[in-house]
């Protein structure tokens, strides 16, 4: 920035070109290093054949039914990191495993179709209940791991899955002690059983499909970060012909709130996975 408060020209123009324009690419970027680590997790639980591919989209997330992740595009690019930094709240490394192990969970089920299996169903419940976007968690309950905020192992079957595999995979999380006694325990267990079950075979779903592509983002960079910044500051807090330079400001004046208030309006228990569609530019997934 200039002293006067407007941005510098190179970056005005950044601000101006479409995500799908600049070029981004999850091999050799920065992110690339955590799925490297995420398929060596795998590799150390015996899970030798499920490699799931990952892609770059507007957030955190695997279609539903579909053995593939979404990586937000802002982490295969320094300056988009710099200003997820400024606008929101940017992942850390250990916050970045964490949503990989848990999408993980998912394009796992997927992969394998373990959702059509009875005793998936017996464990973690239907796959096809509907989702509930005001579920209330019970946050001392042992029936559950813990692993996203939120108490998000609660919200859905297929969440449940998610987290229990992510702490599961989890190196060094322990969950054998940490869970002794709990109910939860019979979930971590039946991991242990599939990965000895299927770890050795390729999955008949070896394929998913993506949703929106970093590479169909028609939004600017500065769209999607000004319409992100406007659904999470209080409208009181936006003048009429608020831009760019305002909301950084805002943000730096310590408005801005987590990432769950953008992914979603009801709260941090819905922060991550949710299959409708957060009102940003580009967003299509439902
Ligand atoms: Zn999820």
């Amino acid at each position: 920035m200039h002293d006067n408060g407007q941005p510098e020209p190179a970056y005005q123009e950044f601000l101006s070109r479409p995500i799908r324009d600049l070029g981004l690419k999850l091999e050799g970027s920065p992110v690339e290093r955590f799925v490297e680590q995420l398929y060596r997790e795998l590799d150390a639980k015996g899970l030798t054949k499920f490699r799931p591919a990952c892609y770059l989209t507007d957030e955190w997330g695997c279609p539903s039914g579909e053995p593939i992740i979404g990586i937000p595009f802002y982490l295969a690019h320094a300056a988009l990191s710099e200003l997820e930094k400024a606008t929101h709240d940017l992942e850390d490394s250990r916050e970045i495993m964490m949503y990989l192990r848990h999408e993980a969970g998912h394009a796992f089920t997927y992969a394998y179709r373990l959702h059509n299996s009875q005793e998936w169903k017996q464990l973690f419940g239907p796959f096809r209940r509907p989702y509930r976007e005001n579920y209330r968690p019970a946050p001392f309950s042992r029936d559950y791991v813990r692993h996203l905020p939120g108490w998000y192992a609660q919200k859905h079957p297929d969440e449940d899955f998610a987290e229990t595999f992510a702490v599961w995979l989890t190196p060094r999380s322990n969950w054998r002690k940490r869970y002794r006694g709990w109910n939860a325990m019979e979930k971590l267990r039946y991991l242990d059983r599939l990965a000895r079950k299927v770890g050795r075979s390729d999955p008949p779903r070896r394929r998913g499909r993506t949703d929106i592509t970093v590479d169909e983002m028609d939004a600017t960079v500065a769209e999607f970060y000004h319409q992100a910044a406007r659904e999470e500051i209080a409208v009181t807090e936006l003048a009429p012909d608020t831009d760019l330079r305002d909301i950084f400001r805002v943000a730096r004046n310590g408005h801005s709130s987590k990432r769950w208030s953008r992914r979603s309006k009801n709260g941090p228990e819905n922060w991550i996975c949710a299959r409708t569609s957060r009102g940003r530019p580009n967003t299509s997934r439902n």
